[in-house]
């Protein structure tokens, strides 16, 4: 067997990532710069180098390791015909051609009163139970906004707000955040939970609407949205930004 032969046939059983010093060691090619020679000089298009983990010395470095050509032409088979991508020039560079219209809502309790921090969370209206993107607003003892606010994504927003009102040790933002909370409710300040509502956008064939809040990814990028919105707007924002 060839020195490429051994490294290839140890790659093939051993199915990670190793560096030199250890293809070297584990294959038993003397001395080390043999291993680089022969994988600069591309034995085969099977092997490719990665900066990554070595599998056997858990250093990060350039690592040598097994082209997965076979499962990664599988993948791209079964994908489904992408489109002509000519139609995915979004009307996004036309400014002004996009309208979102939403507000931040009041969550309301059963009793139809607005729900305000540490109230128990079991009062919440169950109609609240599901995905948001929420914001908590600190104002002032005569409800006046104080441009001071927290945002985020759930969910599940009423077991969420449960987090926030007994925070589990492991949780450091629900901690941090509810610290915050306390010493504005020293200072006679409200803790008010609001929803964002907002109309259904249309970008080509993507639709986005409420139902779609289910969606992760989409509660995300409508949370850094607002949180780039309020920074404009000179907000003091609780996120850590
Ligand atoms: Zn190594």
């Amino acid at each position: 067997m060839t020195n490429a032969e051994k490294i290839l046939h140890f790659l093939n059983n051993n199915d990670f990532s190793y560096c030199d010093d250890c293809l070297s060691e584990l294959c038993k090619i003397k001395p080390r710069q043999q291993v680089n020679q022969i994988c600069n000089n591309k034995i085969t298009d099977k092997l490719i180098t990665v900066n990554k983990k070595c599998h056997n010395c858990e250093k990060i470095k350039n690592t040598r390791q097994k082209l997965h050509i076979h499962s990664e032409l599988q993948k791209e088979k079964n994908r489904p015909a992408v489109k002509d991508v000519q139609n995915y020039n979004l009307i996004l560079t036309n400014k002004g051609n996009i309208h979102f219209n939403y507000n931040w809502t009041n969550v309301y309790k059963t009793d139809g009163r607005a729900y305000h921090f540490p109230e128990n969370p079991g009062l919440i209206d169950k109609k609240y139970k599901g995905p948001s993107v929420y914001k908590w607003s600190i104002l002032g003892k005569n409800g006046n906004d104080l441009k001071i606010a927290y945002i985020g994504e759930t969910i599940e927003l009423i077991r969420r707000v449960r987090h926030y009102c007994n925070p589990g040790p492991k949780q450091k933002t629900n901690v941090r955040i509810k610290d915050r909370f306390m010493e504005y409710l020293r200072t006679n300040r409200i803790i008010n939970l609001e929803i964002l509502i907002f109309d259904e956008i249309q970008l080509n064939e993507v639709t986005i609407n409420s139902s779609n809040l289910l969606d992760s990814n989409l509660r995300k990028m409508l949370e850094h949205l607002f949180i780039t919105i309020f920074k404009e707007e000179k907000y003091i924002l609780l996120n850590k930004v």
